[in-house]
């Protein structure tokens, strides 16, 4: 990934906020990045242009070589469902929806046949240690394991890039280290990944902090 002077502005009748403020960024493939910064900062508005939810006002966005700015919905759909899986926060598991139908849902979308997508569910989902849980509701199960369930779920196109939101937010600190465990391995079989945290402790199983202030990237850390 590479972003060059990358501007995002909201505007509301009477108000811009300039949410992103020429924002440079390069991630190799293969790399652990997490992205840190105050509220407000630009990390949720970032993290949707790299998801290929959003489109940025100006500013270049190569995306394995592509570029993506100025992509209408349809071509950033077509890319998302192929390469970007998701982790966030709130699990963002569908209700109605069995574990094994909500991990089910990308392959759909993907329009990959009823027998390979049992497969490869079922296969994610006994790598998550989630497999027993199969048949059971979202609301039936804990939140680390409604995590590894949205885990799997982010997984099962097998994504060359994650992007992950606060992923161990709503989870104890066992459960949120099971989850960072689980993305270290992912990212150790090659995805790259991308992750959004408050939590220092999270952002040291990556490879880079990148900090944001105001729109922008103000600092790079390596870890050691
Ligand atoms: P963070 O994720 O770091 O908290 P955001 O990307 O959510 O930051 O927000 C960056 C700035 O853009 C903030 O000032 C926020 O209020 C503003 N913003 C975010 N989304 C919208 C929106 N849909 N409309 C107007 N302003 C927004
Ligand atoms: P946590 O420690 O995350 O609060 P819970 O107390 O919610 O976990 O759940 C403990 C165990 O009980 C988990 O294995 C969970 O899957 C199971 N469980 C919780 N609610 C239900 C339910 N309504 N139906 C079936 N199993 C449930």
């Amino acid at each position: 990934i590479k972003i060059t002077n990358l501007e995002k502005i909201y505007r509301t009748e009477d108000v811009e906020t300039v949410a992103l403020n020429k924002l440079s960024l390069e991630v190799k493939e293969g790399e652990f990045v997490a992205i840190m910064g105050p509220s407000g900062c630009g990390k949720s508005t970032l993290l949707n242009i790299l998801g290929l939810l959003d489109d940025p006002d100006s500013g270049s966005f190569l995306f394995d070589g592509i570029e993506v700015a100025g992509f209408g919905e349809r071509k950033r759909a077509d890319l998302r469902k192929r390469y970007i899986g998701f982790v966030f926060q709130s699990f963002n598991l569908i209700d109605e929806l069995t574990v094994f139908e909500n991990v089910e849902l990308p392959l759909i979308y993907l329009g990959v046949g009823a027998a390979e997508r049992k497969q490869r569910v079922e296969e994610v989902l006994d790598k998550m240690q989630i497999m027993h849980r199969r048949n059971h509701y979202p609301q039936q199960l804990s939140g680390g394991q409604q995590q590894r369930v949205a885990v799997a779920r982010a997984v099962v196109n097998k994504p060359k890039l994650i992007l992950a939101d606060e992923p161990t937010g709503n989870l104890d600190s066992s459960n949120g280290n099971e989850v960072m465990e689980l993305l270290t391995n992912l990212n150790e079989q090659g995805t790259t990944i991308i992750m959004v945290t408050h939590s220092e402790h999270d952002a040291r199983y990556s490879h880079r902090i990148v900090r944001m202030l105001d729109g922008q990237t103000v600092l790079e850390n390596l870890m050691v």
